[in-house]
């Protein structure tokens, strides 16, 4: 008897709630997923946009920068200063000055970002560990990093659409930027960690074509309160999207995190852009990127030609400025 009761009961709630509740919060969520809110970005005009940008030359290869500087981040929040990201800009543009390519500033905007977004997981957790039988490079153009929905999200809030969108480098200010990835542990097991980033670039070598064209420029900034960081930051982040390399250098082949002060491309104090098989190429890949263009006499841009495969690190555009090497065992040989 008890038992019929109870089943009386729980079809009785499974009918009311799924009657009458669920319709709502499917709509809502549909919503929500379909209508991202955009962000009224506004001028931050006591920037002198012309002033900052006297070095740009007519006829020179120029990579276009914009900056999205939330006005309502946590007021705790400090590790990115308007001044500092400005002078890590100003870094950036003396870094690629001997390479030919000029940093253009083209306008900081501040305006309300929905505070859910202030702190993100970049990236999807990986699913498939890179293994001995292909290099970094390869792994990833077989299992290119996802998006998080809420990133997307975030992305489309925050961009605003601009014909130029897919060729533009956008600097965007949050608070906490997470990356997942997995890592080797005891012998052939594999572990999920997140790190927290101080820069985040959404390279093409890692995602290929899971970005969507208008945000493929998006790189995060949330820490540039390190001293010993602060100068290279953006020139570090912007060498990943207009490179499209990891962190490299000479006969260093990409790693996830190596540190040396040897080139711009690993973590340390080094500038260098090398140039040339033996410097894998770097200044080569820069110069063909599809983020750079030509500034014309009449102020036209004349862009370099497009990915044809999503860029990931082999993309026809590079011809024969790529560099072909072994993958490293990453888990014990025994396994
Ligand atoms: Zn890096």
């Amino acid at each position: 008897m008890r038992k019929i009761y109870i089943l009386i009961y729980a079809i009785l709630l499974f009918s009311c709630t799924d009657g009458s509740k669920k319709p709502e919060i499917a709509n809502e969520s549909v919503l929500e997923s379909s209508v991202t809110p955009k962000v009224k970005w506004s001028l931050l005009d006591s920037i002198n946009i012309v002033e900052f940008n006297k070095d740009i030359q007519v006829g020179k290869l120029s990579i276009d920068v914009g900056v999205y500087f939330p006005s309502n981040l946590d007021p705790q929040f400090e590790k990115v200063a308007l001044s500092r990201l400005l002078g890590s800009i100003r870094a950036a543009k003396e870094i690629y000055k001997p390479t030919g390519v000029q940093i253009n500033l083209l306008w900081v905007k501040t305006g309300e970002l929905n505070p859910k977004y202030f702190s993100i997981q970049a990236n999807e957790i990986p699913e498939v560990p890179l293994t001995e039988y292909v290099n970094m490079y390869e792994h990833m153009r077989r299992h290119p990093s996802e998006l998080t929905d809420e990133t997307r999200a975030a992305f489309e809030s925050i961009v605003e659409p601009h014909p130029d969108n897919y060729h533009t480098i956008y600097l965007i200010v949050l608070e906490d930027v997470f990356l997942t990835f997995l890592e080797v542990n005891e012998g052939r097991n594999w572990i999920i960690k997140s790190v927290r980033t101080g820069g985040l670039s959404f390279p093409t070598y890692t995602y290929c074509n899971t970005i969507a064209p208008p945000y493929r420029g998006v790189i995060s900034i949330t820490n540039l309160s390190r001293p010993d960081r602060y100068r290279s930051t953006i020139a570090h982040e912007i060498g990943h999207k207009a490179m499209n390399v990891s962190h490299e250098y000479k006969e260093t082949n990409p790693g996830h995190e190596i540190f040396s002060d040897a080139g711009l491309m690993l973590y340390g104090q080094g500038e260098e852009i090398p140039a040339g098989k033996e410097g894998r190429w770097h200044l080569e890949r820069l110069h063909l990127s599809p983020f750079v263009y030509r500034l014309n006499e009449d102020n036209t841009k004349t862009w370099n030609p497009d990915f044809e495969e999503g860029g990931h690190y082999y993309d026809p555009i590079y011809g024969d400025k790529v560099i072909h090497f072994q993958g490293i065992p990453p888990i014990d040989e025994d396994w």
